[in-house]
């Protein structure tokens, strides 16, 4: 059984300040660790569950940050970004049996966590798809059931864990911590750990989730920050001005929708 896992900073346990998710600052150290040892954690999980590889997907900002000598034989590493549209779940294909995201964070223009954001946090509001928010979780489940993998296991903000019930898809999901503003209330990292694995070992074993469903068409607006910015990023092939920081795209293909997003988020 082969396991794709891909891991984020921002829903790891207790995170709070964007200093925390900057590998170049020193308060990263700690969290670069946690996340580590949560994505160990989830490894163990689906060895237990019958695992034989793990392609661990790093996604996190410079995609640098997993210390791989923690990691577990069975896993390879990915590490960086190519630009694939496939982005946070690169390397994804119908070899893999099942989808973990490990350290994942609610959306922007969202609450629940204090670094909530979609796909950038330093020019975008947030992404809206036939009309509502969502977060880089709903894009990448969507990309996984583009290869009819499903997402069996996501860890990271209540909120979050809420919206993964919301999509009905059979995934478990575990909080590590909930947002209050620019607060966090987060679990003992060892409990974060234990729940991790276990959570893991339960979602494939046996795998009960169903790849995410995907809407006939898909109306996108990317919100930026910056009207200057939108402006040039709208002459993007078939993209429009829908108001003077949104960009519109309408399309049946969500390829179309996650290679649109590498060209007009960052
Ligand atoms: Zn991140």
């Amino acid at each position: 059984m082969k396991i794709y896992l891909s891991a984020d900073i921002e829903g790891i346990t207790g995170i709070a300040d964007w200093a925390e998710a900057d590998l170049s600052k020193p308060d990263n150290a700690e969290f670069r660790e946690r996340m580590t040892a949560e994505v160990v954690a989830a490894c163990e999980g689906a060895l237990a569950a019958g695992a034989s590889e793990i392609l661990v997907k790093d996604a996190h900002w410079t995609g640098r940050n997993l210390l791989a000598e923690r990691l577990p034989r069975q896993a390879t590493l990915w590490r960086g970004w190519s630009g694939h549209p496939y982005s946070m779940v690169q390397g994804l294909d119908r070899s893999f049996a099942a989808a973990l995201f490990v350290g994942w964070h609610s959306g922007g223009a969202k609450g629940g966590n204090p670094l909530a954001h979609t796909l950038s946090s330093g020019s975008l509001l947030g992404i809206r798809v036939n009309g509502q928010w969502v977060s880089e979780y709903q894009l990448h489940a969507w990309t996984a059931a583009l290869e009819g993998v499903p997402v069996a296991f996501v860890s990271g903000d209540a909120d979050l864990c809420a919206e993964v019930q919301a999509m009905d898809t059979g995934a478990t999901a575990v909080d590590t911590m909930r947002g209050h503003g620019a607060a966090v209330q987060s679990r003992h990292p060892a409990e974060s750990r234990e729940r991790i694995r276990e959570g893991v070992r339960q979602a494939l074993a046996p795998l009960r989730a169903r790849p995410a469903r995907l809407a006939e068409s898909f109306e996108v607006q990317v919100v930026r920050k910056d009207a200057r910015d939108a402006y040039r990023r709208a002459f993007y092939p078939g993209a429009r001005l829908v108001d003077p920081v949104t960009i519109g795209f309408t399309t049946r293909d969500w390829f179309e929708v996650m290679r649109l997003l590498q060209f007009v988020c960052g």
